[in-house]
């Protein structure tokens, strides 16, 4: 595990200590895991922190067109090659909408407009963290298709032709039941 996040992209840092703590970060006392309703948490008993671990929001889209639906491949770990719907982490005071449309256009250089929301997923196979996935409908509303950020290729897929590698169970879920509602 630690190999694994080391080789993770520069702003998983801001990720990881969250499930680490050994020492509480606003008073350095050492932790001690204390019941908290019923779940036993890393707490400080100096200053009352409580070292809780939450899902890490990300919001991202589905664009189709004719039958085709817009992947990205990434370029880091987990799953670097694998690919998957435009998506990313949602930054603190950032609106779901807002971050999907930011890393829709980061990663593909395409500008959409939303279309609705399409599903959320709660996502168990990232081995950063555990994540909630927000998906919205989008459509292309400018931009020109070319692969920035984290992803080294973004293109339109036919649904039938989908790639092998998905990068993620919540992701191949959407692709599913989006290819079964258009049907
Ligand atoms: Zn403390």
């Amino acid at each position: 595990m630690r190999l694994l996040l080391r080789a993770t992209h520069p702003s998983l840092a801001r990720l990881v200590p969250a499930r680490s703590f050994t020492y509480c970060p606003r008073c350095a006392s050492r932790l001690v895991l204390r019941d908290d309703h019923g779940t036993r948490r890393p707490t400080c008993e100096n200053c009352g922190f409580i070292n809780y671990r939450n899902p890490v929001p990300a919001a991202g889209v589905i664009l189709a067109r004719r039958g085709e639906v817009l992947l990205v491949k990434r370029r880091f770990a987990p799953r670097a090659g694998a690919w998957c719907l435009p998506a990313g982490f949602m930054e603190y005071g950032e609106t779901p909408e807002r971050c999907a449309l930011r890393e829709l256009l980061e990663e593909t250089g395409v500008r959409g407009r939303l279309d609705g929301l399409f599903g959320v997923y709660a996502g168990f196979d990232d081995p950063r963290v555990r994540t909630v996935l927000i998906l919205f409908r989008s459509v292309q509303a400018g931009g020109r298709l070319s692969s920035g950020d984290d992803a080294i290729d973004a293109r339109f897929f036919r649904f039938s032709r989908l790639p092998r590698a998905i990068a993620f169970a919540a992701h191949r879920r959407a692709l599913e039941e989006f290819r079964a509602a258009i049907r």
